[in-house]
Formats: C-alpha cells, structure tokens, sequence
C-alpha cells in the first residue's frame, strides 16, 4: 500500500504505540507519524503504580518498543511537543514547536489524567498525582522517606499506592467518600473484600469521609476532613479518577460525549479522524452501547482495530473489557463490563475469606455479565466466553469448582 499521505498518530504512549505498529501489520508502508508531548518514549502505565513504583523493575521493562523499533518500521516518533490545533480543512496539525503535519487519516490517543482535587492545599508541595513515570519516580522517593502516608481515593490507583506505600515502611491512611472502596465499580460484596484486604495490611482505611483541605505552609502536613478530623500526614497521593483528553478534538469540533464520540471502526464524527485507547468513547457491538474503557487491554487492543479501519479495511472492536491489578499477595483479574448497581446478583465460586476465588456478576436473564478471578488463574478466557455468549448460566454450577468452567461456557 504505497502512499505519500502521512497517517499520524497523536499521543505517544500505550495507544499510540500499538497504532504504529498495526499501521505497519496491516501493510501500510507511507509515512507513519507518532506525536506525543511526554518527552519519554511510549511507555506502559500499569507497571508505575506496581512493580516500578516497589522497585521491582527497572524503567527499561515499562516501555513498549525499545528505542530502536521506531527507526526500524520507519516511524517518525516526535517526542516532547504537544500538538495544539487540527485544521480538518486542510488536514494540517499545528504543534507547540511553530511545526505543523499534514495527515491524510489521523488517530487521537491522547488518553486522560488524574482529576485535580477541588480543594484548598491541593497544590501544596508533597501532594502527589500519580499518571507518568515521572510521577512514579517522585512518590517512590517520598513514601521511602515518609513515616505517614494519606492517600485520597481508594479506587485502584489508590489502593495500589497505598499498598506500595505500606512496603515501604509508612503508616498508611486511605480516605475514601463512598463507605467502601470501589465501591461503585464491583458493588458492596465484593468490594469488602479489598476492605478487608487493606485493613489485614495495616491500612487504616475509612468510609464515607469528606475532604475538605490539604493542610500545611508550603508542604503537607495533613488532611482535614470535613468533619474537622485532622489526619497528619507527610506525603498525600490523590487518586480521584481521570478526565478524558478531549481539549484537541472538541477544538476542531468533533462529537465529544464522555470523551471523543466514535463508531465500532473506532471513526469519529469526522470520516478522516480516529480514536483509540482511554480518550475513545466507542460503540460496542458485544455490549449494543457507547463505552468508554479506561484500562491497558483497551490501549493495546483497540489501536488494531483503528489501524485497519484507517486503511479501509474490515474492522470492529468488539472484545471483551479485561483488566488487572496487583495489590500486596493479591492477584486480580476482571473481564467484562457492568453499570454501577446494574446486575441482579453476585455469584461466588471458591474462597472468599481466603481470598482465592471467582465472582461473577449475573444480570437479566441469568447471563454473565462479568467475573473476577482472585488469585485464581487461567481462567479469563472462560470467563470471556461466558459473557460473550449471553447464554443463562446455572448459577448452582456456576458455583460450584468441580463443575468446569469452559463446560459452562460451551453451554
Ligand atoms: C499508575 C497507573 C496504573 C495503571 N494500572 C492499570 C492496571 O493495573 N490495569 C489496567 O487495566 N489499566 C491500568 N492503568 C490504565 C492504563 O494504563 C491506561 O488505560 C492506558 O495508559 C491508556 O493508554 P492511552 O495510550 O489510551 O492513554 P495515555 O496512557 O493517557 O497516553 C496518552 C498520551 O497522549 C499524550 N497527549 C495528550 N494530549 C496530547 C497532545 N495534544 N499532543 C501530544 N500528545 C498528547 C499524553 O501526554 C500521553 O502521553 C493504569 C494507569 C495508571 C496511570
């Protein structure tokens, strides 16, 4: 497929990445241009609230090609410059350097970032966000020197944080406003379970508190609840969820609902324009709605998708949501999708307490609509089939271990 138009990619991290080289699979062999405003080459993010965040791997494990793939696939990798504009008249990109690129198809993965707190002290030294390596880098150095840890949010950035945070030594206080953590995500049940995971680790782990300010003069000292509760601290790690990168889309006047509006092809509102990976609210024909996903399988599945639909080739996204987490002895993987509160019930099969088990969400009509296996292994692609096959499950077999999954699977 020769061509002189150049395909260009904005965003150069997980998306981004996976993009260029599936313009590559796919045989595209004309200018491959990958902009990103981070001045590190395309990296994965899960490992900086984990693995790289314990000292456990090295930075050369987190990146998706080493440096050399670029030069070899003949990818243009511009690094350290955000682009500002798209002028979809002239399919020309503006960059923060004065440059500009032509594209004839271009793909966004501009991904998302943390929510800022909307409280006083917010901005105070020692309040940490947690998003790039950089960021990583600096809340390794300061949870190894802290006595007293507060972290804001307990959903999976903030769980894992505080878990890294107890491996280093701190006293860990995590503040969270639902009652339990996650809370919205897997329901009351199973979110108990990482409740109690937390507390067995020496978390002092509170529900149902409101944050009203970060106090300290230049430097953190605590966070103050809306109670008056003081609670001392010298490093906080907010993790309120993250925003979709919308800013460069919604400029040039693509749909925008939850992030940039496009079809099961990945295809924005703009027949030339494309989204992948957090920043994409895409159709999903599995699941007959919009959604946004905002985990790595999402990143590293659907630019494939994107690639082929920018070619003109056959292409649809419809895998099942997958993803992960790792928090102390506990392993955790989910495949699946469910609204908050939008399931009938919630099935177990093996040992809760014990903290080796499966859940499975079930919804209308006795079907799967999600499970998660916890330090039970080798079972996501049974898992995923029983979703996909929307088939009623017998909830007795379901939960019982000797019955085999993939029989329940197969029908
Ligand atoms: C600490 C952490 C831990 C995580 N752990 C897990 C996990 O355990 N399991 C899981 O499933 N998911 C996890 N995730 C989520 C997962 O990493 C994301 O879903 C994934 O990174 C999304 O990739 P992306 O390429 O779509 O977007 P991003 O990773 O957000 O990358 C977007 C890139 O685009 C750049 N960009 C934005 N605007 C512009 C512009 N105008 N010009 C140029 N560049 C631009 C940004 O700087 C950024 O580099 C984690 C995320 C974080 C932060």
């Amino acid at each position: 497929m020769t061509t002189d138009t150049a395909h260009v990619i904005v965003g150069g991290s997980l998306a981004g990445a996976k993009a260029a080289e599936a313009l590559r699979e796919a045989g595209f062999d004309g200018p491959v241009v990958l902009i990103g405003e981070e001045n590190e080459r395309p990296y994965e993010r899960p490992p900086l609230s984990k693995d790289y965040l314990l000292g456990k791997a090295e930075r050369s494990t987190i990146y998706a090609h080493p440096p050399q793939w670029y030069r070899e696939h003949d990818v243009d990798l511009r690094l350290g410059v955000a682009v500002t504009s798209i002028d979809r008249g002239s399919r020309q990109l503006s960059l923060a350097d004065g440059s500009t690129a032509g594209y004839g198809k271009l793909l966004l993965t501009t991904g998302s970032s943390p929510r800022r707190l909307p409280v006083p002290g917010a901005d105070l030294a020692g309040v940490f966000y947690l998003r790039s390596v950089g960021d990583s880098d600096q809340i390794k150095a300061a949870i190894q020197d802290a006595s007293r840890v507060a972290v804001i949010g307990a959903g999976w950035i903030g769980l894992e944080t505080a878990a890294a945070a107890r491996a280093a030594g701190a006293e860990v206080t995590v503040l969270e406003m639902m009652e339990l953590p996650l809370q919205r995500v897997l329901g009351r049940q199973v979110a108990r379970v990482f409740a109690d995971l937390h507390a067995d680790n020496g978390v002092d782990l509170r529900g149902g508190v409101q944050v009203s300010e970060i106090t300290g003069s230049g430097r953190a000292d605590g966070v103050r609840l809306a109670d008056g509760k003081h609670v001392p601290a010298d490093v906080v790690i907010v993790g309120v969820g993250i925003t979709p990168n919308t800013q460069l889309a919604s400029a040039a006047g693509l749909e925008i609902d939850n992030g940039i509006w496009v079809n099961a092809q990945l295809q924005s509102s703009d027949p030339d324009i494309f989204a992948a990976g957090d920043v994409a609210n895409a159709f999903h024909p599995l699941l007959g709605k919009h959604i946004r996903v905002e985990h790595w399988a999402n990143a590293l599945n659907q630019p494939h998708t994107a690639a082929k639909a920018m070619l003109g080739q056959d292409a649809s996204y419809d895998l099942v949501p997958y993803f992960y987490t790792d928090q102390y002895d506990l392993g955790m993987e989910y495949a699946g999708y469910v609204e908050p509160d939008g399931y009938d019930e919630v099935v177990f099969r093996g040992d809760v307490a014990g903290r080796e088990f499966i859940a499975f969400w079930i919804g209308e009509g006795g079907r799967v609509l999600a499970g998660m296996n916890v330090n039970v292994w080798d079972v996501t692609d049974a898992i995923q089939a029983l979703v996909r096959s929307k088939r009623p499950v017998d909830v007795t077999a379901l939960r019982d271990p000797d019955t085999p999954l993939d029989s329940l699977a197969a029908g």
